[in-house]
């Protein structure tokens, strides 16, 4: 058999470790345009801020790849000839295959206003994005950053601890409306302004001033201009879907997978940041920006290339990331609508923490610890969890086990709750009767 990955990141990687956990002997191929290979794009924010040196983010040594026994080809698939099985590369090359994973995960969405292309405005994606970041960082200099979700505010750290001036815009009036509750987002703006950041609320972007082809400022519709060095965006991503739509694949917002993560051609699968797969929790099909489940789907993609029939189970999404240097856990579904900062969903971002059907909430914490509850008919739905995160794991596995919460739901939902009391002791009694 003659495996094809397309994408040298975690999901195509873990889909070449299943694919020899039962093939020692197949003919694997790993095409991937990337030329630092597979590394950790959350980790990128850490390198940001120099919290992580860049050799840290690499979570596969050369070794562990060598045992893998694959052929690398370091280039950009252009077109897939389903037809004659056959990848085209952008230096004119071929690669066939019998059995091909498209893992080409998803890309910043542009900045559409006028100056997006002056030098100094900048995106974080890749490695090379980071590094160019780091290179374009001045101390006492000014940054705007714009956009939603985790990203924009990585950007924000980042530039802050490299000593730069951030002005951080808001379309609406408050941070990431859509999976934060008010209190939440208030929390996060609180200390970012803590922090020095300039939060600028109702601000769109009219247009970027240049001087010399740099970024020299931002133009706002208000009629405001604030001078600035660099621009740094994270408006949202988009999935790399240009592959699929030249060869006819079916896609939506992504490639559509059944649960094997194969995708209407047989011989054709798709996982990680650039599949649609379908959510049981809400029976639609859904895109998830998150690394855990690019890295399960790339797995379950691998297993079925080389045979097998397992399908994959997308559990609530789940991530652990830092909102102002606040230790913040989202799990399950936690909001719903629109944030107008963001165009679709950012990076290590769920749709699913958008669907919120009808539910109650529980919280406890106004401050720095703060923990809030989605509560179903019998179950939780979703939670965050900021600060404190005592309780992160044990809510991860009641949400994502579906855990029968009656006996305490009624306690949970009282005025004045002691919520986190409520779920230690619930967590502790599941546990002495397992
Ligand atoms: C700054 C940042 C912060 C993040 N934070 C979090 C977080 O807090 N938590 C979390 O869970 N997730 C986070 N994520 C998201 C997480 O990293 C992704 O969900 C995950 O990396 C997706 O893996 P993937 O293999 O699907 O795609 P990717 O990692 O994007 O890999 C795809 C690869 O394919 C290559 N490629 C694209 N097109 C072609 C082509 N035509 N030919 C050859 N190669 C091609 C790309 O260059 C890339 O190397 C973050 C991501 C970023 C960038």
């Amino acid at each position: 058999m003659n495996y094809v990955i397309v994408g040298s990141g975690v999901a195509g990687i873990a889909a070449i470790e299943a694919i020899r956990s039962i093939d020692a002997v197949g003919e694997v191929t790993l095409v991937g345009d990337d030329p630092y290979g597979f590394y950790s794009r959350p980790g990128l924010a850490y390198y940001l801020t120099g919290e992580l040196h860049d050799k840290a983010l690499f979570p596969r040594s050369a070794e562990d790849l060598r045992k893998l026994n694959f052929r690398y080809v370091r280039g950009k698939v252009s077109n897939i000839s389903r037809a004659e099985h056959l990848l085209e590369l952008n230096d004119q090359s071929t690669v066939s295959y019998d059995r091909l994973l498209i893992a080409v995960g998803a890309q910043a969405m542009p900045l559409d206003v006028p100056g997006a292309e002056l030098e100094g405005v900048l995106k974080l994606d890749h490695m090379s994005d980071a590094k160019l970041i780091l290179k374009q960082a001045r101390r006492g200099k000014t940054a705007v950053v714009v956009g939603g979700g985790i990203t924009a505010l990585e950007l924000v750290e980042g530039l802050l601890s490299r000593g730069m001036k951030v002005h951080y815009l808001l379309r609406g009036d408050r941070y990431w409306s859509n999976v934060l509750d008010e209190q939440e987002s208030r929390i996060v703006e609180h200390r970012l302004g803590e922090e020095g950041v300039t939060l600028h609320y109702h601000a769109e972007i009219m247009a970027l001033n240049g001087l010399n082809g740099s970024v020299d400022g931002v133009r706002l519709q208000n009629g405001q201009t604030l001078k600035c060095n660099l621009v740094a965006y994270a408006i949202g991503i988009r999935p790399r879907l240009e592959l699929a739509k030249k060869s006819d694949l079916a896609i939506d917002r992504g490639i559509l997978v059944n649960e094997y993560l194969q995708t209407n051609d047989p011989h054709i699968y798709a996982a990680g940041d650039v599949a649609q797969v379908l959510d049981p929790m809400s029976g639609r099909s859904i895109l998830d920006s998150l690394w855990a489940p690019a890295r399960q789907q790339g797995h379950t993609a691998g297993l079925n290339m080389a045979g097998r029939t397992t399908g994959y189970i997308k559990s609530p999404p789940f991530n652990v990331t830092r909102l102002a240097g606040l230790t913040t856990t989202i799990i399950g579904t936690v909001g719903r609508g629109r944030d107008d900062d963001l165009v679709g969903i950012a990076r290590g971002d769920s749709e699913t923490w958008r669907q919120l059907p009808d539910s109650m909430v529980a919280q406890t914490g106004f401050e720095v610890n703060r923990l809030r509850l989605l509560v179903g008919e019998k179950n939780l739905l979703g939670a965050i969890v900021m600060g404190d995160q005592n309780l992160s794991f044990p809510l991860e596995k009641i949400i994502s086990e579906n855990m029968d919460i009656s006996p305490i739901r009624e306690k949970l939902l009282l005025p004045a709750a002691k919520v986190s009391d409520l779920i230690s002791e619930f967590w502790a009694r599941a546990q002495q009767q397992r």
